[in-house]
């Protein structure tokens, strides 16, 4: 089964109640997308139920940024990926690169959420991607293969399609406006791809492997028509509507 494409914007740490108007432009102009692209919003904590209120029977789902591995318990202000469920979240990222250089998030620990994440039910958008040091020193796939190894739930089979997704996010691309070559985003994803083969057989097919770090509209086409690229997590240009319907555009 090939993947079907999907679209997720990751807000981070912006938008207020107000924000819900841009929200509201991204589900009407939804609409208009061929059914199997799949648009997915990662607001903050703080908005998810709102959010996820306003696109009940539309075509948008509402994701979280982060969870805690555990379902509750003594762990001041974390929030479980039950609770991520019950506010209305289908899904939620973890291990974005933020969370692994400011809050120290080692791989075991991401699994544990990405884990968690499929016992709340909730897809987990599992993150991984090189630093510039370690693009530039050859390291890439060393980088990207211990991530994958340390922080994808094993599966063994009973993986489903749903339970999880990866981005590959090259560090040095998030936010600055620069972007892999086309052969080398082949290249990350193509590995991608027969890693998860290797830990979830044909299920693998698929999996959505999205490309994430500094997509546009612009760039857009390019980078979604790359062979294994099969969506984007988008940040800076998913907080305008406009900017990222016309991303998840470019499937037509
Ligand atoms: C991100 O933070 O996940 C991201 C891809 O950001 P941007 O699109 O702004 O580079």
């Amino acid at each position: 089964m090939a993947a079907r494409p999907l679209i997720a914007g990751n807000w981070k740490m912006n938008g207020l109640k107000g924000s819900s108007a841009e929200l509201q432009k991204i589900i009407a102009g939804a609409r208009d997308l061929p059914p199997a692209t799949g648009l997915l919003v990662c607001p903050p904590a703080t908005l998810i139920a709102g959010f996820a209120a306003l696109a009940r029977g539309s075509r948008v789902a509402i994701g979280a940024q982060d969870c805690h591995a555990q379902a509750a318990g003594a762990f001041t202000g974390d929030i479980s990926a039950e609770m991520l469920a019950d506010a209305g979240a289908s899904a939620v990222i973890v291990g974005h690169s933020e969370r692994r250089s400011f809050h120290h998030e080692t791989d075991a620990e991401i699994r544990a959420k990405a884990l968690a994440a499929r016992r709340a039910g909730l897809l987990a958008v599992v993150c991984v991607g090189e630093t510039r040091a370690e693009r530039e020193a050859g390291h890439t796939i060393a980088v990207v293969g211990g991530q994958l190894a340390g922080s994808l739930p094993q599966g063994g089979g009973n993986i489903a399609v749903a339970d999880v997704a990866v981005a590959y996010e090259p560090v040095w691309a998030i936010g600055t406006g620069l972007i892999p070559s086309t052969a080398d985003v082949a290249q990350v994803h193509g590995f991608i791809r027969r890693e998860l083969g290797a830990r979830y057989g044909v299920a693998a097919a698929g999996v959505r492997i999205l490309y994430g770090g500094s997509v546009k509209p612009a760039n857009a086409g390019e980078l979604m028509g790359i062979e294994n690229v099969d969506g984007a997590l988008v940040g800076g240009a998913s907080l305008k509507a406009e900017e990222f319907l016309a991303i998840a555009a470019v499937y037509r």
